[in-house]
């Protein structure tokens, strides 16, 4: 494979994996400079999204190229033209890969509406509602009924593929349905953050406010991306009050809590807890079996009985992986011109069923409760007793203990050379608080999903 087509590949594979408005701002003008000893270098037009992508994106791109090429080492981003490039954007599709087969074709369904950025495919018709999603469909469902009265703002959080950005998107289109004169937006948070800086940048921060302004519903997806970014959650303090104020509706979907945002501002947290706060978590098996045989239904296809149990029970993780094997399935199907049966799907779907289990190490338990709580690795090890240190310490400690079962003096040794009763007594207290809290122990389950993707 030559540079550009590595290019292309990675391309494609992001695409699949982040949004399209992240893809378009962060990717769409990305170039490949070179591959020399092992290190491959990435134009990005200008600093800011160069950052980006070496803060947020760098890991996932190294994983693509490294599945790719595995002689990569590094990978180096640089500003603009720096080096003659090789072009890739906009020429032809990223090759479709066998693995991803299904998941290219529901990609791409999308049809946005571009005056509010929602796309009309989510709707409540065709969203499941089971015990893990029932609060939250209920309240988006309410605000429907009651914009800007009722619940104000309404919070959704809950782990990756799980329904969150369906169900405010739903509510957006809902909305948009029933006052067609009033301005709905849904944004990413990542999107906003852009656009606000470029209103920055541009100088144009006036028509921005006031576009801001303007807005009846806002829908902003994905809200821990604005953590720890000041000037963003700035300026996105001032337009929530004055919406807030307006009785505007303000919708918010997050991968937490607010309270396990660490570093949202407090003045931002208190305003999300202020209104209605509603979690989604995980689907059981009737619910999984539910949901894909309304996809089927929508799709006009025809797959039986067993087929569908045999995905609803192997594939758990979530909704978004149950789609991608159903899509796996159907694509096969039509590919070679049969009807999926038991016989067959277990052999398509193998890749993903029988992936072997995960393994993980104490090194990334560590950064993975750092991410989580936006804070530094060595804040774990570190003698503060500050308590939004202490907690994530405890965390880490009792991760690793069940995860990786080690001894309790290793695990003092690894977090600064604590005493092992220190560890012995962290591990105890977390064990109590996720029987005592079902809040907390969603967020312990949020923390080990991303131990292990
Ligand atoms: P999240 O934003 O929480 O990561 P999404 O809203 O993108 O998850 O959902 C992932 C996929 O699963 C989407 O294609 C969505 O339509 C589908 N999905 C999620 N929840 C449901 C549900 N309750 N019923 C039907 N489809 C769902
Ligand atoms: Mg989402």
């Amino acid at each position: 494979m030559n540079l550009k087509e590595l290019w292309q590949t990675v391309l494609g594979e992001v695409e699949l994996t982040i949004s399209k408005a992240s893809f378009i701002t962060w990717f769409k003008s990305t170039k490949i400079h070179s591959k020399k000893n092992g290190i491959i270098t990435v134009s990005a037009p200008n600093g800011f999204t160069k950052e980006w992508l070496e803060n947020k994106y760098n890991k996932l791109i190294f994983k693509i190229l490294r599945n790719n090429s595995p002689d990569i080492k590094e990978i180096q981003f640089v500003i603009g033209d720096e080096k003659k490039s090789v072009d890739t954007t906009n020429k032809t599709v990223p090759k479709i890969m066998p693995s991803n087969i299904g998941d290219q074709l529901n990609f791409q369904e999308f049809n946005f509406n571009k005056e509010t950025n929602l796309n009309p495919k989510y709707t409540f018709d065709n969203f499941v509602v089971g015990s893990f999603n029932e609060l939250a469909q209920a309240a988006s469902r309410a605000i429907v009924d009651h914009m800007g009265t009722m619940y104000n703002p309404l919070f959704i959080y809950g782990g990756v593929g799980l329904g969150k950005t369906h169900l405010i998107q739903a509510i957006g289109n809902e909305l948009f349905k029933k006052h067609p004169t009033k301005k709905i937006k849904y944004l990413s948070a990542e999107k906003y953050t852009s656009e606000l800086i470029d209103a920055i940048q541009k100088k144009g921060m006036d028509s921005f406010k006031n576009k801001c302004n303007k807005i009846d519903a806002l829908i902003i997806d994905d809200i821990q991306f604005i953590a720890g970014k000041e000037k963003t959650q700035e300026e996105f303090f001032h337009m929530f009050n004055s919406l807030y104020q307006q009785n505007k509706q303000i919708i918010i979907s997050s991968d937490k809590p607010p309270k396990s945002i660490s570093t949202l501002e407090e003045r931002l947290r208190s305003r999300f807890e202020g209104g209605m706060i509603a979690d989604i978590s995980y689907p059981d098996l009737e619910t999984r079996t539910a949901i894909l045989k309304n996809k089927i239904e929508e799709k006009k296809i025809n797959i039986s009985d067993d087929v569908v149990n045999y995905i609803a029970s192997n594939i758990q993780n979530n909704i978004r992986e149950l789609e991608g094997a159903l899509n796996r399935v159907m694509a096969f199907a039509q590919i070679n011109k049969t009807t999926p049966n038991i016989k067959t799907v277990p052999q398509i779907l193998s890749q993903i069923i029988n992936a072997p289990k995960k393994k993980t190490n104490y090194k990334n338990i560590f950064k993975t409760v750092a991410d989580f709580y936006d804070i530094h690795i060595n804040d774990l090890i570190d003698k503060s007793r500050k308590k939004e240190l202490v907690h994530p310490r405890q965390i880490t400690m009792y991760l690793i203990r069940e995860e990786l079962n080690s001894s309790y003096p290793y695990i003092g040794e690894k977090l600064g050379g604590r005493d092992h009763t220190t560890v012995m007594y962290a591990c105890q207290k977390i064990r109590k608080e996720i029987v005592d809290n079902e809040l907390f122990q969603q967020e312990i389950n949020l923390i080990k999903e991303r131990i292990y993707n």
